[in-house]
């Protein structure tokens, strides 16, 4: 990490000029002009750029929203473009993504104490249900297997729901306030009539001025949870990569959206759907103490790895 770190120093920074053009009214920065600035190789062939160094891989294709970070799925706000034969990112991706997953050290400092777990519906809200599997019961019992791995580490944790009750997603918002927590995560299931989709996927409050992952309008005004966009985007990313790590599923990627409990987040968060009740192989390990105990190990992983990150970037670590 060493060297990584003294490619990074202020000086060397200040020598690299990130290019920019505007694309479609959006400021986009030349991906070549990037991978300078991190130190990275560049390389592009055709409609893809990669960049990479010993440390980092990221792929990346004109047109998609989807790009591959270090082997995570990630939608960017904006389509990847193109400008004078240039390949480029939006600067607000730039910004709001790749900066706080790149650099350690453009995140605030500060460190994780307190963990609210949201296991999602609950009572007379079942949540998604298939062949009489219910989302609120697996939820709950992750959580469960989650809030101990994480307090056996040293945390507080908090669970919005420890019973199968009925909680309006107001009040998951001002319990989880409560108690101040630093970081907070709801936990859900997903389904859909194709019986074929499967994998976990992370959402994060889609930054003020974007388009959500499946919306194309814009996010006019910011929501209280946007004051951690970049925290956001760190804690999605880190999820991600050690819960599909961990279970070996398929990775859906890290997306933006605007839910309720994120929106009115007072804490870096995030929304995990862990998975389809839909899709029958996935189903059939949903419902496995054994597959269980996987995912929850993958989300500690994940929630670990930011809270080392915050701390790293509070002593100005490189990288
Ligand atoms: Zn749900």
């Amino acid at each position: 990490m060493a060297i990584a770190s003294l490619l990074l120093l202020p000086a060397a920074e200040a020598a690299f000029k990130i290019r920019s053009a505007r694309v479609g009214g959006q400021m986009y920065l030349y991906l070549r002009d990037i991978a300078g600035f991190y130190g990275m190789q560049f390389q592009a062939s055709g409609r893809r750029a990669n960049l990479s160094s010993r440390y980092s891989k990221l792929r990346f294709e004109v047109d998609k929203r989807e790009c591959i970070l270090n082997g995570v799925k990630v939608n960017l706000s904006y389509a990847v473009g193109s400008a004078a034969g240039e390949i480029a990112i939006s600067q607000t991706d730039f910004n709001l993504l790749l900066e706080p997953i790149m650099r350690t050290r453009t995140l605030p400092a500060g460190a994780v104490g307190r963990i609210v777990i949201d296991p999602g519906h609950g009572g007379s809200d079942e949540g998604a249900a298939n062949h009489g599997v219910k989302e609120k019961e697996l939820t709950l019992s992750i959580a469960r297997r989650l809030y101990l791995i994480l307090n056996r580490q040293g945390y507080q944790v908090y669970l919005t729901r420890s019973s199968d009750r009925r909680v309006s997603l107001d009040q998951r918002v001002s319990a989880a306030q409560a108690v101040r927590p630093d970081l907070f995560i709801s936990l859900h299931i997903n389904a859909v009539g194709n019986a074929r989709v499967n994998g976990l996927e992370t959402f994060f409050l889609t930054p003020e001025g974007t388009p959500s992952t499946y919306s194309s309008n814009t996010k006019r005004e910011a929501d209280l949870g946007n004051a951690f966009d970049t925290e956001n985007a760190r804690l999605a990313y880190e999820i991600q990569k050690q819960l599909t790590a961990v279970t070996g599923a398929t990775d859906r990627g890290i997306k933006h959206a605007n839910f309720v409990v994120l929106r009115d987040a007072s804490c870096p968060s995030v929304l995990v759907e862990m998975g389809f009740l839909t899709n029958p192989g996935e189903e059939e390990q949903l419902i496995t103490a054994a597959y269980q105990n996987k995912l929850a190990l993958g989300l500690a992983r994940g929630i670990v790895a930011f809270d080392r990150a915050k701390r790293k970037a509070g002593k100005g670590a490189g990288e």
